[in-house]
């Protein structure tokens, strides 16, 4: 695995506020003194009364809260501060699905003014503080609009990623008990209509025959397509839109209020409706988003997740809205019209912060470098990744091709459950490792465990790897599953007693760099060598011919487990034995003999969660030979793809 430190750049060092120096000496701080060091942050946002309690979390008994005394409202903290002090400084500027559409561009009061009418109708429609709302939406402005409404009054919002099926919506509104659903006529993506509506509808009847009522829903013109309206139950907001009134005072709110709650993507078993208390997380949102992108005012920031993620909930929402950061909103896909489409918005809205996931790099890098080139980037000045763990290769395409060889990329490690960035670089401070998340954000204790608990001792210039733990509490961490604080606590805290476990492998290298090596559950444990499949399939990805691959263990005679590598190809390849064989010699070159894959399956296309993640629990049971047992596959993108993979299983 390469490990060639970038050191910080020319260009990372005209941008940074903060010197590696300074970074150790706050990092120090914030775990000798956190009192101290969270009292210095709490003016990040406006209180209507400022807490004087910072942390006072337990993990045994699980208790987590935050700046308790506090009394806050996320919605002011997100339009009302920003519109006061400059009401044309652009929100949210939004690019349609089509690329010959019109641009959207909101202010902040335009947004505020849009906001105050939503949660007015909200209101007319029933909903009061506390109340569990569902945003069912494509990604246009107005589900922003829709989350920050349900924050103005109170209520709790739900976001489901408007790509689940009828069948997985109405579990989630199950769930939450939610009465209440905001969704839009259609969506668009890559050129074609999501039926959001008719979805809804058919999830609403089987809520119903599960004992939830949908009480009401709100529905916004979207692309004008036919739906039906059920009388008395479904509103069009253009409609109430015009009779509520334009304005609506923010409820106060204690901080540790729930503000949403969001269900996991599922690529571990059945999702869990994570629950997210209002003070910790905004301001933990809004100072990852400050500090880890940088940001400067008058900047474009663009996070290509949806909002229907977490991600887009810290990094599209509420960190940089809080911050008064001008964001991008885009509604459609990097590989229409045409795959170069990333760069073609970059270079029109002049884009200067790029925020996305690996696996989208990895499609685009498929094509090589000209759909890059053929644009203008020189607007960026800074790149990001989250969500999986970015191989080298990727990395280092992004560096060269997109950065130009100088632009810093922050790899940053979170997960649902932990609300904004933990393991990150912060760019001009931070020397960059390809593929490493690199150092510990602010108030953030990481820590290594044996399978049995223990913790392993790291030293300079020693390296070591493990179950990755936190040691204690930040304010975005999440307080609950919602309806079920046990399974809260049996899934992250009771493995290691009194410590969060994040069900992710890591190693620290010599350096103190933290390499997160993906799920502890794809550990692969070959003739008693223990190994992560993320470096397996670093190993293949390296190989020119490869465009992804995803290792899998599954039950070997001899060795205890062996090695099922699925690798889908670059455009124009040919799959065949010799480049199967091609791929086990790279993967002995790069690792050694007992990395190989005991079968290369070769395949056009692998299983991934609507978020992009690649659900290695159905490719470890297609190589088991389970198909009986695949489980949960509702949350797929494609479910077709599994049975391609059971057809072209190789060891039968
Ligand atoms: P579920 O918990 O339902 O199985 P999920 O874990 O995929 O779903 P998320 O909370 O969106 O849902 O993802 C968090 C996980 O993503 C992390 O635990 C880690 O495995 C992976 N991850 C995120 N960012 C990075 C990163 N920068 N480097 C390595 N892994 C990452
Ligand atoms: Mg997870």
């Amino acid at each position: 695995m390469s490990e060639t430190i970038h050191p910080v750049t020319q260009a990372a060092l005209a941008i940074t506020r903060t010197t590696a120096e300074q970074y150790q000496a706050a990092h120090a701080r914030s775990l000798a003194d956190p009192d101290g060091f969270w009292r210095d942050q709490i003016g990040r946002l406006d209180w209507y009364r400022a807490p004087t309690v910072m942390g006072n979390w337990s993990w045994d008994p699980v208790d987590i809260k935050w700046f308790e005394d506090g009394v806050i409202n996320a919605s002011w903290n997100c339009l009302d501060r920003w519109a006061e002090a400059d009401h044309t400084r652009t929100a949210i500027i939004w690019e349609a699905d089509d690329p010959k559409a019109k641009t959207r561009r909101l202010s902040y009061a335009e947004l505020r003014d849009e906001v105050t009418r939503m949660a007015n109708a909200l209101v007319a429609l029933g909903v009061d503080k506390g109340d569990r709302v569902t945003i069912y939406m494509p990604m246009i402005p107005e589900a922003a609009m829709a989350m920050l409404a349900c924050a103005r009054i109170g209520a709790v919002h739900s976001v489901v990623f408007g790509g689940f099926s009828a069948e997985s919506l109405a579990g989630r509104i199950e769930d939450a008990q939610s009465r209440f659903i905001i969704t839009a006529d259609e969506g668009r993506r890559g050129g074609k209509p999501i039926p959001l509506k008719a979805i809804a509808d058919e999830a609403c009847d089987k809520a119903e025959a599960a004992g939830v009522n949908v009480e009401a829903m709100l529905v916004i013109r979207h692309t004008g397509g036919a739906i039906s309206m059920v009388e008395d139950r479904d509103h069009w907001w253009h409609e109430i839109r015009a009779e509520v009134p334009a304005t609506c005072t923010p409820e106060p709110m204690n901080a540790e209020d729930p503000l949403f709650i969001l269900y996991t993507s599922g690529s571990t078993g059945k999702p869990k409706g994570v629950l997210h208390s209002t003070a910790g997380y905004l301001l933990w949102a809004n100072l990852t988003f400050e500090t880890v992108f940088d940001y400067r005012a008058g900047e474009i920031f663009w996070c290509t997740a949806d909002v229907g993620w977490v991600t887009g909930h810290s990094y599209i929402v509420y960190g940089p809205l809080s911050a008064g950061a001008t964001v991008l909103m885009f509604e459609g896909v990097p590989s229409w019209p045409a795959n170069d489409r990333f760069w073609q918005v970059i270079d029109k809205h002049k884009v200067n912060i790029f925020y996305t996931a690996p696996t989208a790099l990895r499609a685009i890098m498929r094509d090589g470098d000209e759909p890059v080139n053929r644009h203008d980037l020189s607007s960026l000045r800074l790149l990001g990744t989250v969500g999986e763990p970015i191989n080298p290769e990727a990395w280092n395409w992004y560096h060269r091709v997109v950065g130009k060889g100088q632009l810093p990329i922050v790899d940053t490690w979170w997960q649902t459950e932990t609300g904004g960035a933990l393991i990150t670089p912060l760019p001009g401070a931070t020397p960059l490792k390809a593929g490493s998340a690199s150092w510990p954000f602010f108030g953030i204790e990481p820590a290594l465990v044996e399978a049995d608990g223990s913790l392993i001792a790291w030293t300079p210039g020693t390296e070591i790897s493990g179950n990755l733990v936190l040691l204690r509490s930040w304010p975005g961490q999440a307080r609950t599953v919602f309806g079920d604080h046990e399974r809260f606590t049996q899934t992250y805290f009771t493995a290691y007693r009194g410590r969060y476990f994040t069900g992710d492998g890591a190693r620290r290298d010599a350096d103190g760099y933290w390499w997160i090596t993906g799920r502890v559950d794809d550990v692969i444990n070959v003739s008693g060598h223990r190994m992560g499949t993320a470096e397996v399939e670093s190993a293949l990805v390296a190989h020119p011919d490869v465009a992804e691959a995803a290792v899998v263990g599954f039950p070997h005679d001899i060795k205890g487990q062996g090695i099922y590598a699925y690798v889908t190809l670059n455009a124009g390849v040919e799959a065949s034995d010799a480049l199967a064989a091609a791929l086990k010699a790279t993967v002995r070159a790069e690792i050694g003999g007992i990395a190989v894959p005991d079968h290369i399956h070769l395949t056009p296309a692998l299983p991934k969660t609507r978020s992009g993640k690649i659900m290695r629990r159905i490719l470890r049971k297609i190589a088991e030979n389970e198909f009986g047992a695949l489980g949960d596959t509702s949350t797929l993108a494609d479910p077709t793809v599994v049975d391609a993979l059971i057809e072209g299983r190789l060891n039968r």
